[in-house]
Protein backbone atom coordinates (compact mmCIF):
# COMPACT_ATOMS: atom_id res chain seq x y z
CA UNK A 1 0.00 0.00 0.00
CA UNK A 2 1.15 3.26 -0.88
CA UNK A 3 2.13 5.57 1.99
CA UNK A 4 0.49 8.88 2.83
CA UNK A 5 2.58 11.91 4.13
CA UNK A 6 1.53 14.95 5.52
CA UNK A 7 3.25 17.83 4.34
CA UNK A 8 2.39 20.50 7.27
CA UNK A 9 3.32 24.53 6.24
CA UNK A 10 4.79 26.54 8.68
CA UNK A 11 6.73 29.62 6.82
CA UNK A 12 10.23 30.02 5.62
CA UNK A 13 11.96 31.14 2.70
CA UNK A 14 10.69 27.91 0.50
CA UNK A 15 7.34 29.46 0.62
CA UNK A 16 7.90 33.05 0.35
CA UNK A 17 8.90 35.50 -2.64
CA UNK A 18 9.91 38.31 -3.37
CA UNK A 19 8.83 42.17 -1.97
CA UNK A 20 10.15 45.34 -1.72
CA UNK A 21 10.97 44.90 1.77
CA UNK A 22 13.08 41.40 0.65
CA UNK A 23 11.02 37.83 1.17
CA UNK A 24 7.43 37.55 2.85
CA UNK A 25 5.43 34.16 2.94
CA UNK A 26 3.54 34.31 -0.54
CA UNK A 27 -0.47 34.01 -0.80
CA UNK A 28 -1.47 30.93 -2.38
CA UNK A 29 1.89 28.88 -1.63
CA UNK A 30 -0.01 25.81 -0.75
CA UNK A 31 -1.77 25.99 -4.48
CA UNK A 32 1.66 25.89 -6.05
CA UNK A 33 2.89 23.40 -3.80
CA UNK A 34 0.28 20.99 -4.09
CA UNK A 35 1.03 21.08 -8.00
CA UNK A 36 4.77 21.03 -7.42
CA UNK A 37 3.86 17.39 -5.54
CA UNK A 38 1.25 16.24 -8.16
CA UNK A 39 4.45 16.88 -10.65
CA UNK A 40 6.91 14.25 -9.06
CA UNK A 41 5.39 10.58 -9.13
CA UNK A 42 7.70 7.53 -9.08
CA UNK A 43 9.22 4.92 -7.29
CA UNK A 44 9.03 5.89 -3.77
CA UNK A 45 7.18 9.29 -3.48
CA UNK A 46 3.99 8.76 -1.43
CA UNK A 47 0.43 10.10 -1.54
CA UNK A 48 0.36 13.53 0.16
CA UNK A 49 -2.23 15.94 1.98
CA UNK A 50 -1.09 19.73 2.21
CA UNK A 51 -2.29 21.47 4.78
CA UNK A 52 -1.05 25.05 5.70
CA UNK A 53 -1.29 27.11 9.51
CA UNK A 54 -3.38 30.18 9.54
CA UNK A 55 -0.54 32.44 10.31
CA UNK A 56 2.92 31.38 8.32
CA UNK A 57 5.83 32.89 9.84
CA UNK A 58 9.29 34.14 9.02
CA UNK A 59 10.90 31.73 11.92
CA UNK A 60 13.07 33.92 12.66
CA UNK A 61 9.65 35.50 14.66
CA UNK A 62 9.11 31.89 16.34
CA UNK A 63 7.91 31.62 19.91
CA UNK A 64 7.92 28.45 21.65
CA UNK A 65 4.09 28.69 21.51
CA UNK A 66 4.55 27.72 17.92
CA UNK A 67 5.95 24.76 18.84
CA UNK A 68 2.69 23.74 20.65
CA UNK A 69 0.63 25.01 17.35
CA UNK A 70 2.92 22.32 15.05
CA UNK A 71 2.57 19.68 17.37
CA UNK A 72 -1.25 19.64 17.54
CA UNK A 73 -1.64 19.99 13.77
CA UNK A 74 0.52 16.72 13.65
CA UNK A 75 -1.33 15.06 16.74
CA UNK A 76 -4.51 15.99 15.48
CA UNK A 77 -4.35 14.31 12.11
CA UNK A 78 -1.17 11.57 13.78
CA UNK A 79 -3.25 8.08 13.08
CA UNK A 80 -4.87 9.26 9.22
CA UNK A 81 -0.72 9.51 8.27
CA UNK A 82 2.40 7.17 7.80
CA UNK A 83 4.61 10.14 8.02
CA UNK A 84 5.02 14.00 8.19
CA UNK A 85 6.38 16.67 6.75
CA UNK A 86 7.03 20.26 8.66
CA UNK A 87 8.04 22.79 5.98
CA UNK A 88 10.21 25.87 8.00
CA UNK A 89 11.72 28.68 7.34
CA UNK A 90 15.74 27.51 8.36
CA UNK A 91 16.36 30.04 10.97
CA UNK A 92 15.11 28.19 14.03
CA UNK A 93 14.24 25.03 12.32
CA UNK A 94 17.41 23.45 14.98
CA UNK A 95 15.03 25.16 17.57
CA UNK A 96 11.50 23.31 16.34
CA UNK A 97 13.52 19.81 15.29
CA UNK A 98 14.48 20.17 18.71
CA UNK A 99 11.45 21.00 20.52
CA UNK A 100 9.55 18.19 18.73
CA UNK A 101 11.90 15.63 19.40
CA UNK A 102 11.03 16.47 23.22
CA UNK A 103 7.11 16.89 22.40
CA UNK A 104 6.92 14.00 20.34
CA UNK A 105 9.01 11.45 22.09
CA UNK A 106 9.39 7.86 21.16
CA UNK A 107 7.12 9.10 17.92
CA UNK A 108 6.32 5.66 15.75
CA UNK A 109 6.75 7.66 12.41
CA UNK A 110 8.82 9.77 10.38
CA UNK A 111 8.57 13.88 11.64
CA UNK A 112 11.07 15.14 9.07
CA UNK A 113 11.41 18.88 8.72
CA UNK A 114 12.43 20.86 5.67
CA UNK A 115 12.67 23.88 3.92
CA UNK A 116 14.99 26.22 1.46
CA UNK A 117 17.32 28.43 0.96
CA UNK A 118 16.05 30.12 -2.19
CA UNK A 119 12.21 30.23 -2.35
CA UNK A 120 10.70 27.31 -4.61
CA UNK A 121 8.84 29.51 -7.13
CA UNK A 122 12.45 31.61 -7.39
CA UNK A 123 15.07 30.21 -10.53
CA UNK A 124 18.15 27.97 -9.03
CA UNK A 125 15.96 27.18 -5.79
CA UNK A 126 16.85 24.35 -3.53
CA UNK A 127 13.24 23.70 -2.33
CA UNK A 128 12.25 20.89 -4.89
CA UNK A 129 15.03 18.85 -4.35
CA UNK A 130 15.05 19.19 -0.23
CA UNK A 131 10.85 18.63 -0.60
CA UNK A 132 10.72 15.05 -2.95
CA UNK A 133 13.93 14.00 -0.21
CA UNK A 134 11.73 14.52 2.84
CA UNK A 135 8.29 13.32 1.06
CA UNK A 136 10.22 9.87 0.07
CA UNK A 137 11.88 9.53 3.68
CA UNK A 138 8.48 10.30 5.61
CA UNK A 139 6.93 7.31 3.97
CA UNK A 140 10.11 5.25 5.53
CA UNK A 141 8.39 3.54 8.55
CA UNK A 142 12.20 2.66 10.19
CA UNK A 143 12.62 6.44 10.98
CA UNK A 144 11.28 6.96 14.62
CA UNK A 145 12.47 9.85 15.12
CA UNK A 146 12.31 13.89 14.22
CA UNK A 147 14.52 14.63 11.06
CA UNK A 148 15.78 17.89 9.26
CA UNK A 149 16.09 17.07 5.94
CA UNK A 150 18.38 19.17 3.97
CA UNK A 151 20.90 19.51 1.49
CA UNK A 152 20.85 16.36 0.61
CA UNK A 153 21.55 15.15 4.32
CA UNK A 154 18.64 13.48 6.87
CA UNK A 155 20.05 14.39 10.32
CA UNK A 156 18.78 13.72 13.74
CA UNK A 157 16.80 16.82 14.93
CA UNK A 158 18.03 17.54 18.18
CA UNK A 159 21.39 16.90 17.48
CA UNK A 160 21.30 19.96 14.31
CA UNK A 161 22.48 23.35 14.22
CA UNK A 162 22.32 25.73 11.24
CA UNK A 163 26.18 26.32 10.60
CA UNK A 164 25.74 27.88 7.33
CA UNK A 165 23.26 31.01 6.57
CA UNK A 166 24.07 30.98 2.57
CA UNK A 167 25.28 27.62 1.74
CA UNK A 168 22.98 24.62 0.34
CA UNK A 169 24.20 22.50 3.12
CA UNK A 170 23.01 24.70 5.95
CA UNK A 171 22.94 22.36 8.82
CA UNK A 172 24.92 19.57 10.16
CA UNK A 173 25.25 17.51 13.00
CA UNK A 174 28.51 18.05 14.28
CA UNK A 175 28.32 15.11 17.35
CA UNK A 176 26.37 12.55 15.66
CA UNK A 177 26.66 11.21 12.01
CA UNK A 178 24.36 12.24 9.28
CA UNK A 179 21.57 9.25 9.61
CA UNK A 180 21.26 9.66 5.62
CA UNK A 181 23.40 10.43 2.67
CA UNK A 182 21.00 11.71 -0.36
CA UNK A 183 22.69 10.70 -3.38
CA UNK A 184 21.63 8.69 -6.77
CA UNK A 185 20.67 6.26 -3.81
CA UNK A 186 19.50 7.22 -0.57
CA UNK A 187 22.33 5.56 1.86
CA UNK A 188 19.83 5.32 5.53
CA UNK A 189 22.07 4.00 8.24
CA UNK A 190 19.64 1.88 10.18
CA UNK A 191 21.96 1.30 12.93
CA UNK A 192 22.24 5.06 13.53
CA UNK A 193 18.57 5.65 14.18
CA UNK A 194 16.64 5.16 17.39
CA UNK A 195 15.01 2.50 18.44
CA UNK A 196 11.06 1.79 19.09
CA UNK A 197 10.05 4.01 22.70
CA UNK A 198 6.83 3.78 24.18
CA UNK A 199 5.27 7.25 22.87
CA UNK A 200 4.94 9.75 25.65
CA UNK A 201 3.77 12.86 23.45
CA UNK A 202 2.97 16.61 25.23
CA UNK A 203 2.30 19.52 23.85
CA UNK A 204 2.74 21.95 27.64
CA UNK A 205 2.00 25.70 27.67
CA UNK A 206 5.45 27.32 27.37
CA UNK A 207 5.91 30.40 29.00
CA UNK A 208 8.35 32.18 26.71
CA UNK A 209 10.46 33.69 29.41
CA UNK A 210 11.29 31.21 30.77
CA UNK A 211 14.69 30.48 29.34
CA UNK A 212 17.37 32.59 29.13
CA UNK A 213 20.86 32.15 27.63
CA UNK A 214 24.05 34.03 28.91
CA UNK A 215 27.32 33.56 26.68
CA UNK A 216 30.63 33.60 29.11
CA UNK A 217 32.94 35.94 27.39
CA UNK A 218 36.25 37.68 28.87
CA UNK A 219 34.74 40.27 31.20
CA UNK A 220 31.50 39.23 31.87
CA UNK A 221 30.44 40.50 35.24
CA UNK A 222 28.07 39.53 38.10
CA UNK A 223 25.96 42.61 37.33
CA UNK A 224 25.46 40.96 33.86
CA UNK A 225 24.09 37.53 35.24
CA UNK A 226 21.74 39.50 37.77
CA UNK A 227 20.56 41.69 34.85
CA UNK A 228 19.62 38.54 33.16
CA UNK A 229 18.28 37.13 35.69
CA UNK A 230 16.30 40.22 37.29
CA UNK A 231 13.01 38.60 35.51
CA UNK A 232 11.01 35.77 38.31
CA UNK A 233 9.98 34.38 34.62
CA UNK A 234 13.60 33.31 34.06
CA UNK A 235 13.34 29.46 35.62
CA UNK A 236 16.40 27.85 33.66
CA UNK A 237 19.75 29.61 32.12
CA UNK A 238 21.46 27.99 29.61
CA UNK A 239 25.60 29.19 30.65
CA UNK A 240 27.34 28.99 27.36
CA UNK A 241 30.81 28.45 28.50
CA UNK A 242 34.51 27.71 26.60
CA UNK A 243 35.94 24.11 25.40
CA UNK A 244 34.81 21.67 27.97
CA UNK A 245 32.94 23.80 29.98
CA UNK A 246 35.13 26.31 31.48
CA UNK A 247 34.05 29.80 33.21
CA UNK A 248 36.27 32.73 34.86
CA UNK A 249 36.65 31.20 37.94
CA UNK A 250 38.37 34.02 39.34
CA UNK A 251 35.76 36.20 39.72
CA UNK A 252 34.54 35.81 42.78
CA UNK A 253 31.14 37.82 42.17
CA UNK A 254 30.79 36.36 39.10
CA UNK A 255 30.48 33.15 41.04
CA UNK A 256 28.62 34.04 43.71
CA UNK A 257 25.91 35.66 40.96
CA UNK A 258 25.77 31.79 39.75
CA UNK A 259 25.61 30.69 43.35
CA UNK A 260 22.44 32.65 43.98
CA UNK A 261 20.75 31.61 41.02
CA UNK A 262 20.48 28.28 41.82
CA UNK A 263 19.61 28.64 45.40
CA UNK A 264 16.57 30.48 44.04
CA UNK A 265 15.94 27.31 42.14
CA UNK A 266 16.68 28.16 38.72
CA UNK A 267 17.99 25.29 36.85
CA UNK A 268 21.61 26.45 35.72
CA UNK A 269 22.87 24.16 33.06
CA UNK A 270 26.50 24.08 31.49
CA UNK A 271 27.03 23.99 27.60
CA UNK A 272 29.86 24.57 25.43
CA UNK A 273 30.77 27.35 22.73
CA UNK A 274 32.64 24.58 20.90
CA UNK A 275 30.85 22.74 18.20
CA UNK A 276 32.35 19.43 18.18
CA UNK A 277 33.23 17.94 21.84
CA UNK A 278 31.55 17.90 25.34
CA UNK A 279 31.41 19.36 28.64
CA UNK A 280 33.21 17.62 31.28
CA UNK A 281 32.55 19.65 34.07
CA UNK A 282 35.77 19.48 36.60
CA UNK A 283 38.58 18.62 33.75
CA UNK A 284 39.60 21.98 34.61
CA UNK A 285 39.77 24.10 37.82
CA UNK A 286 37.64 26.60 36.34
CA UNK A 287 34.30 24.03 35.65
CA UNK A 288 34.96 22.39 38.86
CA UNK A 289 33.75 25.58 40.25
CA UNK A 290 30.51 25.65 38.45
CA UNK A 291 30.38 21.72 39.82
CA UNK A 292 30.37 23.03 42.91
CA UNK A 293 28.11 25.41 42.30
CA UNK A 294 25.23 22.75 40.99
CA UNK A 295 25.51 23.70 37.69
CA UNK A 296 24.50 20.65 35.48
CA UNK A 297 26.53 20.01 32.94
CA UNK A 298 24.63 19.49 29.53
CA UNK A 299 27.10 17.08 27.74
CA UNK A 300 27.21 17.38 24.04
CA UNK A 301 23.93 18.46 23.71
CA UNK A 302 23.58 21.76 20.96
CA UNK A 303 22.45 24.56 22.30
CA UNK A 304 18.88 24.89 20.26
CA UNK A 305 18.61 20.78 22.14
CA UNK A 306 19.30 22.22 25.55
CA UNK A 307 16.88 25.28 25.17
CA UNK A 308 14.27 23.07 23.56
CA UNK A 309 14.67 20.37 26.58
CA UNK A 310 14.86 23.06 29.42
CA UNK A 311 11.69 24.47 28.32
CA UNK A 312 9.51 21.28 27.59
CA UNK A 313 11.02 20.06 31.35
CA UNK A 314 10.21 23.54 33.36
CA UNK A 315 6.93 23.24 31.22
CA UNK A 316 6.21 19.19 31.88
CA UNK A 317 6.06 20.37 35.98
CA UNK A 318 8.13 18.29 38.23
CA UNK A 319 10.71 19.57 41.41
CA UNK A 320 13.72 21.73 40.66
CA UNK A 321 15.80 18.36 41.98
CA UNK A 322 13.58 16.23 39.02
CA UNK A 323 13.85 18.63 36.55
CA UNK A 324 18.27 18.73 37.05
CA UNK A 325 18.33 15.06 36.92
CA UNK A 326 15.86 14.62 33.64
CA UNK A 327 18.23 17.43 31.66
CA UNK A 328 21.24 15.27 32.51
CA UNK A 329 19.39 11.70 30.89
CA UNK A 330 19.03 11.58 26.97
CA UNK A 331 15.74 11.57 26.94
CA UNK A 332 15.15 10.75 22.54
CA UNK A 333 19.19 10.50 21.29
CA UNK A 334 19.95 14.42 22.43
CA UNK A 335 23.50 13.44 23.66
CA UNK A 336 25.94 10.34 24.08
N1 LIG B 1 14.33 33.92 7.57
C1 LIG B 1 13.94 32.67 6.95
C2 LIG B 1 13.19 31.85 7.98
O1 LIG B 1 13.82 31.29 8.83
C3 LIG B 1 15.15 31.96 6.45
C4 LIG B 1 14.88 30.64 5.76
O2 LIG B 1 13.82 30.06 5.77
O3 LIG B 1 15.84 30.14 5.11
O4 LIG B 1 11.99 31.79 7.95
Amino acid sequence: MTAKVLVLHTGGTIGMSGSPEGYRPMAGFGEVLRQTLRGCTGAGMPAFEVIELDSLIDSANLQPANWVTIAEALLMRWEAFDGFVVLHGTDTMAYTASALSFMLRGTDKPVILTGSQIPLVAPRSDAAENLQAAMMLAARPSIREVCICFGRRLLRGNRASKLRSTGFDAFDTPNYPWLAEIGIDVALHPERLLPAAPRAFCAPAFDAQAVAVLHIYPGISARIVDAVLDSPAVRGLILRCYGVGNAPDADAELMAALARAVARGIVVVNTTQCLDGSVAQGAYATGAALDRIGVVAGGNMTLEAAFAKLHVLLASGGTVAELRERFAESLCGELD
